[in-house]
């Protein structure tokens, strides 16, 4: 089978990759000419395990490649798939000018029926409007041939995107086409043999179940957070309470960790665009809203347990270990670990960091921010007043406590994320502060 992907970045190029290791011919294109020409030269232009050799692998069975050409994409696939970007606006709805931008391509160089599959998360209605869109522009074109649209929204969580892709908990499509749905299945013949889940709806139903998953799931972040804030003011243990309640088979333990609110380029936006969702068709989610609040509030609260365990900032030098907003992934949008820099510059902190991927990023998206980068944990936290740890990077699980105490200068250690059993760190000579617990 033939496949384009319009848009290589995250999903796109993870898509690609794994639709080509599974026997696909796939093109990806991209108008980013640079990330294009990078990956005809074999340059992975993000941190993602295990993808480098899927795409190495599958460039050299050339089952894969690469092109700007919207031209070439579309001529070569039956089935198209759009992976571009759907970042926030101002009023916190998802802007669909790159989805609109893409099917409008798609449709001006359409010779023929093509299956185009948003994988892309857009507001419900939005299949609805692509096919709207692509019509218009046929019949400008005086062409009469068909198409499907598909709604196949993607659940890949980044630094496990290509096990994810290849075996995630379910493929939802949805489609009124029969023809379309017969495509999809064959693209996913070998997950439907493994028994995933393959749930088959209409456009609209598939749209929301995207934003619903991943509403819920930030909901359970935020709300582990509140009670772990809760905990921060009287005797109560986090780790405990959290065990406990996922020990409910009804709760599950999944995403009960406090930390320092979630980020990345999903959770955020997509809770936002959810109340503005709701807002557009006269309901508000409140819920949602407060989950969005909560999270919004999570990393000054994460500021002020700093702030206090120091008690003044001014000249102090503080260790950020971890930038990226969540371990196994370069990416930083949205990250917490930004917002908590901020506040200690503001405030008079020296910032050191050091994180393993995510720090040429960092460099790039924040170049306004005064951030030391170091090579290694080590180097991160000499003369430190105190190491904050952010992102729970596998690197960071097992600091040797007494080599960094002998390098620090005040040994104070903030586990924002629950790593370390407080006496632990403790007994090496540190001050500790975690999350929820004392
Ligand atoms: P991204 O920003 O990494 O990549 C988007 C790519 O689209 C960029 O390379 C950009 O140059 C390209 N692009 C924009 N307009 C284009 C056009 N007209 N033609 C061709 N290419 C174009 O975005 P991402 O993280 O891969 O996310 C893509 C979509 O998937 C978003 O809607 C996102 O919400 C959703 N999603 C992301 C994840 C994730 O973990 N990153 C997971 C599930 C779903």
């Amino acid at each position: 089978m033939n496949i384009a992907i319009i848009g290589t970045g995250y999903v796109g190029l993870v898509t690609g990759g794994c639709l080509a290791q599974l026997g696909m011919n796939v093109i990806c294109m991209d108008i980013d000419e640079d990330k294009i020409e990078r990956l005809k030269n074999g340059i992975v232009p993000i941190y993602e395990p295990g993808l480098e050799e899927l795409i190495r692998e599958n460039r050299s069975s050339k089952r894969l490649s690469f092109t700007t050409s919207i031209k070439k994409a579309v001529a070569h696939a039956k089935v198209i798939f759009i992976a571009v970007g759907t970042p926030q606006q101002q009023d916190d709805s998802a802007d669909l000018k790159y989805v609109y931008q893409a099917v409008r391509d798609i449709a001006s160089h359409m010779e023929d029926y093509k299956v185009i599959v948003n994988k892309s998360t857009v507001p419900v209605g939005t299949g609805q409007g692509v096919k709207t869109e692509i019509e218009s522009i046929l019949k400008q074109r005086s062409k009469t041939f068909g198409f499907d649209v598909v709604s196949n929204p993607e659940f890949l969580r980044e630094g496990t995107a290509v096990k994810d892709f290849l075996k995630p908990d379910r493929i939802v499509i949805g489609t009124e086409s029969e023809t379309a749905l017969n495509y999809m299945k064959r693209i996913y013949d070998v997950q439907i043999q493994l028994d995933i889940p393959f749930v088959v709806t209409n456009l609209e139903t598939a749209e929301m179940i995207k934003y619903a998953s991943n509403a819920f799931l930030a909901t359970k972040i935020s709300y582990i957070n509140e009670i772990a804030d809760m905990c921060d003011l009287c005797n109560a243990d986090i780790s405990v309470i959290s065990k406990a309640m996922g020990l409910d088979n009804r709760i599950g333990s999944k995403f009960l960790n406090p930390g320092p609110g979630y980020g990345g380029s999903c959770f955020p936006k997509d809770t936002k665009a959810l109340v503005n969702i709701g807002k557009n068709l006269g309901y508000i989610p409140k819920i949602v809203e407060s989950t969005v609040e909560v999270n919004d509030n999570q990393p000054m609260m994460m500021f002020e347990k700093i702030n206090k365990t120091l008690g003044c900032l001014e000249n102090k030098i503080i260790t950020i270990l971890g930038i990226a907003f969540k371990p196994e992934t370069d990416d930083i949008r949205e990250a917490p670990a930004i917002n908590i820099i901020k506040n200690l510059l503001k405030n008079g902190a020296k910032i050191k960091a050091f994180d393993p991927e995510a720090m040429e990023n960092a460099k790039k998206m924040h170049p306004d921010l005064s951030i030391e980068y170091c090579t290694d944990v080590n180097s991160a936290c000499e003369n430190s007043d105190c190491i904050v740890l952010v992102t729970e990077w596998q690197d960071f699980m097992n600091l040797d406590l007494l080599e960094l105490k002998a390098n620090v200068r005040t040994p104070v250690f903030i586990d924002l994320r629950n790593v370390y059993t407080p006496g632990y760190v403790e007994k090496s000579g540190f001050l500790y502060k975690g999350v929820g617990r004392k």
